[in-house]
C-alpha cells in the first residue's frame, strides 16, 4: 500500500532560487517537448516517442544558447518529457472513448464568434502550455536518489558543485519533524509551489502490520473489542455531520477565526479591484509593488483559510475512524442536484463535504472498516426514525421532523443519521447472508 504525504519546505534564499530555476527548466523541457509534438502533429507526422524527445533534448541541454540547462539536474527534465508522454497518451485514450466531446460547447460558439477555426489544441484534454503566469511551478525529483533525515531532505544536484562544502545546499530543512520515514521506498517524489511556500509530496510505501501469533503467544493486553457499532453519519449545511451516537462536528465557518478571516479576505479584494481599475492604461494593466504585495496578502489567506477547513475535517474523520465502529455509513451526496443551486454549492465547498467522504474512505480502508454509501434516493431526513412513515413534503427549513403518523418529534439530522445506521445494518446484514 502506498501512502501518500505533503510535507512544507523551509528553503533558504540560495535554494529558493534554485528551486524556482529548476521548475523553470521543468516547465522549460515540457513546453519544448510539446511544441515538438505539435509540429509533428501539424506536418502529418508521427508524433515521437518518448525516447526520441530525450535524446533530442540531450543535444539542446549541450548547445551553446541551453547552457542554463546544464546546472539542472537531467531527471528534473527527463521527467518532464515524461509526463507530457503521459499527457498525451491520456489524451489519445479519452478521444477513443465513444461519446467523447471533442470540443466543448462553449469553446465552439466562442471560437465562431471570433471567427476562428479550432484545432487539435483546443480539443478537450490536451496537453496545455505550461506558463509561469499560471504559477504553474513545479518538478520532479529522483525517487532512488532522493535521501531522508528527520529534519531534512537532501534534493538532486542544487548546489551545482561537488565540492564538498557546497553540498550543504543540497539539504533542504522541513517544515515538520519525522514527518517522512527515514530510509523507506519513496515513489514519485514532487515539488511544488504554490505562490507562497514550497512543497514535497512523496509516496511511501507501508507495510501492512504483522498479524500477532495466536496459540504461540499469550496476549498480554487485554483485547479491547476491535469494532463496536457502526456509525451513521448526516453530512449537513448547518453542521459538518451529525452522527447516530448523537455527537455532532460543527461548522467550522462559523467560528470567529474563519469569520474574521473572510472579512478581511472581502477588504482586500476590493482594495485589488480598485488598484487594477486606476492603474488601467487601455487594454493592459501596469501592476504597482503595491498591487503585487495586496495581491500575496490575498493569496495568504486563502490558504490559510483553506488550512483551516482541511484541518477541521482531517480531525474529524480521524475522530471517527478512531472509535473503530464496525461500519461507516453515509449517504451519496447529490452532485447534480446540489450544483444547480448557487447558494448551496458555495456551502457545500466551504464545508468541504467532498473532501469528508473522501477522507471516511481512506482512511476506513486504511483501518478496514467497511464504508457503506446509502443510495441517493435513501429518504434519510423523511423517514420517521419510530414508526418508518414516509414524510414526502418534508421542507428544508423544518429542523424539527414531527411525524404525522405517530407523533414522535426529533432532530431533523440526528434522526438522518440514525436512518442511515439503520440502512448500514440492513445492508450489513444482506452481504453477511
Ligand atoms: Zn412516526
Amino acid at each position: 500500500m502506498i501512502r501518500s504525504i505533503r510535507v512544507q519546505l523551509l528553503p533558504n534564499n540560495k535554494q529558493k532560487t534554485k528551486l524556482f530555476q529548476f521548475a523553470g527548466a521543468a516547465r522549460y523541457a515540457y513546453n519544448w517537448a510539446l511544441d515538438k509534438q505539435m509540429d509533428n502533429f501539424r506536418e502529418g507526422r508521427k508524433l515521437q516517442t518518448d525516447h526520441e524527445l530525450r535524446k533530442a533534448f540531450t543535444l539542446l541541454r549541450h548547445s551553446e544558447e541551453n547552457k542554463w540547462l546544464l546546472d539542472i539536474s537531467n531527471n528534473v527534465t527527463k521527467q518532464a518529457i515524461k509526463d507530457l508522454c503521459i499527457a498525451y497518451k491520456n489524451f489519445f485514450r479519452k478521444q477513443k472513448q465513444p461519446g467523447y466531446i471533442k470540443y466543448s460547447s462553449k469553446k465552439v460558439t466562442h471560437y465562431t464568434r471570433i471567427g476562428k477555426s479550432l484545432t487539435i489544441y483546443d480539443m478537450n484534454g490536451h496537453p496545455k502550455f505550461r506558463s509561469k503566469k499560471n504559477g504553474d511551478f513545479r518538478f520532479y525529483q529522483d525517487n532512488v536518489k532522493i535521501q531522508f533525515t528527520d529534519t531534512h531532505v537532501k534534493l538532486e544536484s542544487l548546489a551545482g558543485s561537488k565540492r564538498k562544502n557546497r553540498q550543504r545546499l543540497n539539504w533542504v530543512r522541513l517544515a515538520e519533524k519525522n514527518r517522512i520515514p527515514v530510509r523507506a521506498k519513496y515513489t514519485n517524489p514532487r515539488i511544488t509551489f504554490d505562490g507562497e511556500n514550497w512543497w514535497l509530496s512523496v509516496g511511501i510505501q507501508i507495510s501492512r502490520a504483522l498479524k500477532p501469533l495466536r496459540g504461540l503467544f499469550f496476549v498480554c493486553k487485554k483485547q479491547q473489542p476491535a469494532h463496536t457499532e457502526g456509525i451513521g453519519i448526516d453530512l449537513g449545511i448547518k453542521d459538518l455531520a451529525i452522527l447516530s451516537d448523537a455527537t455532532k462536528v460543527g461548522n467550522i465557518n462559523k467560528t470567529r477565526a474563519i469569520r474574521k478571516l473572510k472579512k478581511k479576505r472581502r477588504r482586500l479584494q476590493r482594495q485589488v479591484s480598485r488598484k487594477y481599475q486606476m492603474n488601467k492604461k487601455g487594454d493592459s494593466y501596469c501592476k504597482t509593488s503595491n498591487l503585487i504585495k495586496s495581491e500575496k496578502q490575498l493569496l495568504r489567506i486563502n490558504h490559510r483559510l483553506a488550512n483551516i477547513r482541511q484541518n477541521h475535517v482531517h480531525q474529524a474523520t480521524t475522530a471517527i475512524i478512531k472509535r473503530k465502529p464496525s461500519f461507516v455509513c453515509l449517504e451519496d451526496l447529490n452532485v447534480r442536484g446540489m450544483m444547480k443551486n448557487r447558494y448551496l454549492f458555495i456551502k457545500i465547498q466551504e464545508q468541504n463535504l467532498y473532501e469528508f467522504r473522501r477522507q471516511i474512505e481512506y482512511k476506513a480502508q486504511w483501518a478496514k472498516i467497511p464504508v457503506i454509501i446509502a443510495d441517493r434516493w435513501f429518504p434519510s431526513s423523511k423517514t420517521c426514525i419510530a414508526c418508518g412513515h414516509v414524510k414526502k413534503d418534508l421542507n428544508l427549513s423544518e429542523r424539527i421532523y414531527v411525524c404525522p403518523a405517530c407523533g414522535n418529534v426529533i432532530d431533523r439530522d440526528f434522526q438522518a443519521a440514525l436512518n442511515l445506521k439503520r440502512y448500514g445494518e440492513a445492508e450489513r446484514m444482506i452481504s453477511a447472508s
